[in-house]
């Protein structure tokens, strides 16, 4: 059953080990530089128990997001269950616990991927589902090795020792978003390992206050927020990315979900729909955020007395259409949905579309930002330190006269642009372009794989079919030699005999 806020945040006193800036963080929900974040996702519980939003994001008395799709139905019904969620974060929140919890289901839709000859870790890949699915809980993930150099691989996560009832791990993995928050981690390898590199070929979920596991939390943007009203994202939605330290860590047997077998250790990302079950949570994210960061210049250009401007209008529109694009993917990927191979009537969002939108998401992101950017003018750079500014007794009258523009109170402007440089300017703004550029990947990892699986044949197919159309030497062919005195429009002659119902491909 779905879990309440109150219930969530109960679970992250469980003695994990994060630290921050040398000081070992001892309660997450209290501590400036998290519970705030800790708090947004408390809400998303809640929602849960909403009784309007409540038939949205569940089913049974299950988050959508755990269940295994059957069909173009369901994964709309998701769809609507990711939207609910991600539009209280307007998009800021990446990693919320539907994410994995779409990757898990994409284990439960096909488990016989875990099954190998080095282990068989299909039953607890079904386990992890339920285990998830049944306490509602909150998974991050872990699946990219620190960028170290060759030769280092033992920075990387390894077994350091096996025994009866489990194995013993040690190393480093990043990047852990929303980790700190998170109530297990899965730690693994996405990246394709070398058939003989069985020392890095496993995945295992632990609890994230299991002892000898630390998070190193980057810098905190929460911490850095004067209040809401000043950094009214980073002071709410900053979800956090942690080095993830094993040292020495005991996974008992029944937590690991592949084991000395670089092959599955893949596939359980791309053989199974746990990739596409993340694009989709994702994509309806950026659709989401692309709305909000649109709606800001909307909201801006009116501040700014410039909505009427010709070029600002075309802005506009071209945001506008960035925003259709974002759906269009979304809901391209699941018109296009495909049957899992095996998965016994399960299906997943199309691969082709899904893939692509990393491409397209990477790409217009930057522009997004850029084009608001433009339209922002100063007033974003040129704005008073804190709200309090407004409130001081003396300085107070002085900024809301030179900061007033007709039609809007300093007040409602300040408000506003403070909220449009968090979202595009800050420091936390500047994590989110990185995040939207990586989280799924890097981008010569991607466009490779997009030109494997994205259509390729067809469309030099559509090329070739062209080419053999016409060859060096031939006659000049049916439309060439139409002369000037035969052609369809001059009166008196039809089409010459033969050219009507031509196929332009081929000339036949
Ligand atoms: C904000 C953020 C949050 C993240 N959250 C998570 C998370 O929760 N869990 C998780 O597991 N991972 C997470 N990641 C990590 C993400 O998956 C990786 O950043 C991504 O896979 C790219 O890997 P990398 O950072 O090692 O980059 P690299 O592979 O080192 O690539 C960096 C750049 O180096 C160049 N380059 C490197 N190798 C090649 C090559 N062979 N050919 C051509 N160019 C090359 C390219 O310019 C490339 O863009 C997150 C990343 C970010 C930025």
């Amino acid at each position: 059953m779905t879990r309440s806020g109150q219930e969530y945040l109960a679970s992250l006193c469980d003695g994990r080990e994060v630290w921050l800036d040398g000081e070992r963080v001892r309660d997450v929900t209290r501590h400036a530089a998290f519970r705030n974040t800790a708090a947004s996702v408390a809400h998303l519980y809640d929602l849960a128990h909403d009784s309007e939003q409540s038939p949205v994001l569940t089913s049974g008395g299950v988050h959508r997001a755990f269940a295994v799709p059957r069909s173009y139905e369901d994964l709309v019904a998701r769809r609507h269950a990711y939207k609910v969620w991600t539009e209280s974060s307007f998009g800021f929140l990446g990693r919320t616990p539907d994410y994995m919890a779409g990757g898990a289901a994409g284990f439960a839709a096909l488990p016989e991927v875990f099954t190998t000859d080095s282990f068989d870790g299909a039953d607890n890949a079904l386990a992890y589902h339920r285990r998830l699915a049944e306490g509602d809980l909150y998974a991050a993930f872990t699946i990219t090795n620190p960028q170290s150099g060759e030769g280092e691989d033992d920075l990387v996560v390894r077994v350091v020792a096996e025994k009866d009832d489990g194995i013993v791990v040690s190393g480093a993995k990043m990047i852990g978003t929303g980790a700190v928050f998170a109530d297990e981690v899965l730690v693994g390898t996405i990246e394709p390992l070398a058939p003989e590199d069985v020392e890095h070929a496993l995945c295992f979920s632990v609890p994230v206050g299991t002892p000898g596991l630390t998070l190193v939390s980057r810098t905190s943007y929460e911490a850095g927020a004067r209040s809401v009203f000043d950094n009214p994202l980073s002071s709410r939605f900053d979800e956090n990315d942690a080095l993830l330290v094993c040292d020495e860590v005991f996974v008992p047997w029944e937590r690991v979900l592949t084991y000395r077998n670089a092959e599955a250790t893949a596939a359980m990302w791309w053989g199974t729909p746990a990739y596409l079950n993340f694009s989709h949570q994702a994509a309806t994210r950026f659709w989401t955020k692309l709305e909000f960061l649109t709606g800001l210049a909307i909201l801006l250009t009116r501040a700014n007395n410039t909505s009427q401007l010709p070029a600002v209008t075309q802005s506009v529109g071209r945001l506008l259409g960035m925003v259709a694009q974002a759906k269009a993917f979304v809901l391209a990927a699941e018109a296009g949905h495909e049957p899992v191979d095996g998965g016994r009537g399960a299906v997943m969002p199309g691969r082709e579309i899904s893939y692509a939108q990393r491409i397209m998401a990477g790409e217009i992101y930057p522009r997004v930002v850029q084009e608001i950017k433009l339209l922002a003018g100063g007033g974003i750079i040129q704005l008073p330190a804190s709200g309090g500014d407004l409130l001081h007794p003396q300085l107070g009258p002085v900024v809301r006269k030179y900061l007033r523009v007709p039609g809007t109170p300093a007040e409602d402007r300040v408000k506003l642009l403070k909220l449009v440089w968090d979202a595009l300017g800050s420091e936390f703004a500047g994590r989110h372009e990185q995040y939207e550029r990586f989280y799924h990947g890097a981008p010569h990892v991607y466009l490779t794989m997009q030109t494997w699986a994205g259509g390729a044949e067809s469309c030099e197919e559509l090329a070739q079919a062209c080419l053999e159309g016409y060859g060096l030497g031939e006659d000049l062919g049916p439309f060439r030699s139409i002369r000037p005195d035969q052609g369809a429009c001059v009166p008196g002659h039809a089409s010459p005999a033969g050219s009507a119902g031509q196929d332009p491909r081929t000339g036949q």
